[in-house]
Order: structure tokens, then C-alpha cells, then sequence
């Protein structure tokens, strides 16, 4: 049995949190929210009264907060001072490159392993266990990091060195954003076009337009059931998490000197399907934006 601290218990935490309860470790949890806590007390956790308490004599740390300010302040004044020696350091959280490898910087100076490990999957990949982990750390770490991580994961595969695993991230993220906007654009051409949108899919599934944010996420409601475009863009992967992620994206380019201009493009198209009243609807949803109408309420 591993003693895990585990510090952010939101939408994704929580579920993580939980199924390393589930797997048999002893959590020591700890957020910011009393609802959270008591949610994940429920889970099989234990609350903590601080991060610091949380961390302490903890085996392993995990975090998994909103953005990168988060990180480095949860970091700098509570895990860092207060984790005993040799302790494994997993922020999952998805963060800006930059923090990412600072705290990491902080984490080995002090002589803690540390591993940047952002997850694809979604609030029911948290709590069903089934998670993909990118994940930036030392070689020699990566047996100890993939086995804390497994209770909470489908797959963890190693980036690189510290801050390829937020790299991974984005970069992936901008993939989708950018061929998720390139089919809705398709969809409401072949509409205007006259062409029957469901044939369209039948012949682009086929042909060289084929690719995963049509065939396994269609915004055009119909041809993929279990995608979010059949219940109205609810849950799923909302719009504003997907502009948190471009805007990670432009930032990253623009510090490594990179020419992401599709990339750019997505974000400024998001940022208004956003500001439209499409923030909370899954990123599919920006297919209306493109037939012309209103986000659907
Ligand atoms: P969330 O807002 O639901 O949860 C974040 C939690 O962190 C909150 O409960 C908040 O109270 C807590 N928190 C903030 N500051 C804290 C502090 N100083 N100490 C303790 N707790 C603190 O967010 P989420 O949806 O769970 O996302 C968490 C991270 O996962 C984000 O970086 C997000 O980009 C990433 N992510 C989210 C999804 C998703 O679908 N929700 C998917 C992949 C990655």
C-alpha cells in the first residue's frame, strides 16, 4: 500500500482520487473546496486539513489543479517544504510548459523525483480508471511513476524529459481544435451545398478526409451515437477547455519561436463560439457558429 497525497479534487481529481482508494492506497486528500473533500471522503479518501498536512509522510503527491499559477504556489509553499525526502511528485494537472518544468526544476533540486503527467479522457475517463498519461520525467523514474499511475489510467506513455508531457498536450489539442474546425466547416459547406451531410460522411469517412474528430466525434448529429452532437454538445470536452488549451498552444509557440497559424486561428475561432455563450457546450458544438445559428441552449 502506497500513502498518496492527492490535492485537487474537481471534475477530474475526484474520480482519480478515487480509484486510487479503490486500487487499495491510502489518499490523503486535500482541496481548496469542502464539498470536494467531502466527495472524495465518500470515495474511500482521507481528508486533510491542509496540503501541507496532506503531503507529509506521503510516499507519493499527486496534484491536479486549474492552471499553472496553481501549481507553482501549491508547490513553492506547501509540497515542497513540507514532503519528506525521496518522495515521487506527479502534477497532472495540464499546465504551461514554462511552470512545468520550474517546478520541476524546485522538485529535483530538492531532491524529489518528479514527473508532468496531463491526461486525456475526460471527467468519465477520471472516474472510470481510464485516463491516457503523457508523461515528461526522467527515464529512471518512469517504472515508479507508470505504476502509480496505473489505477487512474488505459495508457501512460513517456514523452521525453521534464515538460514534454504538457508538450504532448497541447500540441495534440491543437491537432484536434484545428480538425475538429475543419470538419464543422466541411459539414456546413456540403448543408449549402446541397449535399445530403449524412452521405457526406459516409464518403469522407471513406475517402482521405477521414480522421478521428469526424469518424469518432461527427459534430453532425446522427452518424456517431455516443458523440456529444446527439445530446445537444452537453458534456463531453467543454469549449472553454479547449480554448485553455490553444491559448497554452499560441503561448508555447510564440516563446519557442513556432509558426502555429492554424493554431491560432482555432483559438480566435473558439474564443468567439466562447464568448457566442458556447463556453460550457462540447467543442463540436462550434459547428453552429459555421451553419450560421446560435450556440444551442
Ligand atoms: P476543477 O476546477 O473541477 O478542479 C480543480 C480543483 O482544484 C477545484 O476543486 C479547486 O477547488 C481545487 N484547487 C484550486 N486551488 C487549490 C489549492 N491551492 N489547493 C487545493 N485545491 C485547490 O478542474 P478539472 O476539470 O478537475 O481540471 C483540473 C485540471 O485537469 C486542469 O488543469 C484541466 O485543464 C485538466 N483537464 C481537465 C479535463 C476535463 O475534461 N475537465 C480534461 C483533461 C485535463
Amino acid at each position: 500500500m502506497t500513502r498518496i497525497a492527492f490535492i485537487g479534487l474537481g471534475n477530474m481529481g475526484g474520480g482519480m482520487a478515487a480509484n486510487q482508494a479503490k486500487a487499495g492506497h491510502e489518499v490523503l486528500a486535500y482541496d481548496l473546496s469542502a464539498a470536494a473533500l467531502e466527495r472524495a471522503v465518500a470515495a474511500g479518501c482521507q481528508a486533510a486539513g491542509s496540503a501541507a498536512a496532506a503531503v507529509k509522510d506521503a510516499d507519493a503527491v499527486i496534484t491536479m489543479l486549474p492552471a499553472g499559477q496553481h501549481v507553482r504556489a501549491v508547490y513553492a509553499s506547501e509540497i515542497l517544504p513540507n514532503t519528506g525526502p525521496g518522495a515521487l511528485l506527479i502534477d497532472c494537472s495540464t499546465i504551461d510548459v514554462e511552470s512545468a518544468r520550474a517546478v520541476a526544476a524546485q522538485a529535483t533540486e530538492g531532491g524529489f523525483r518528479f514527473a508532468d503527467a496531463p491526461v486525456s479522457g475526460g471527467q468519465a475517463g477520471a472516474e472510470a480508471g481510464t485516463l491516457a498519461f503523457m508523461v515528461g520525467c526522467a527515464e529512471a523514474d518512469f517504472p515508479a511513476v507508470e505504476a502509480l499511475i496505473g489505477p487512474m489510467a488505459r495508457a501512460v506513455i513517456r514523452a521525453g524529459d521534464y515538460g514534454t508531457g504538457q508538450a504532448a498536450k497541447i500540441c495534440n489539442n491543437m491537432v484536434l481544435g484545428a480538425s475538429m474546425i475543419a470538419v464543422c466547416e466541411a459539414f456546413a459547406l456540403a448543408e449549402k451545398l446541397g449535399l445530403d451531410p449524412e452521405r457526406f460522411f459516409e464518403i469522407a469517412s471513406k475517402s482521405s478526409g477521414q480522421c478521428w474528430s469526424l469518424t469518432s466525434y461527427c459534430p453532425w448529429p446522427g452518424p456517431v451515437p455516443a458523440a456529444p452532437s446527439n445530446r445537444n454538445y452537453e458534456g463531453g470536452f467543454a469549449t472553454a477547455m479547449m480554448l485553455k488549451d490553444l491559448k497554452l498552444a499560441q503561448e508555447a509557440a510564440a516563446k519557442a519561436g513556432a509558426a502555429t497559424p492554424l493554431g491560432a486561428q482555432a483559438e480566435g475561432l473558439y474564443a468567439l463560439f466562447d464568448r457566442l455563450g458556447g463556453g460550457a457546450q462540447d467543442f463540436s458544438g462550434i459547428l453552429e457558429l459555421f451553419r450560421g445559428s446560435a450556440p444551442v441552449k
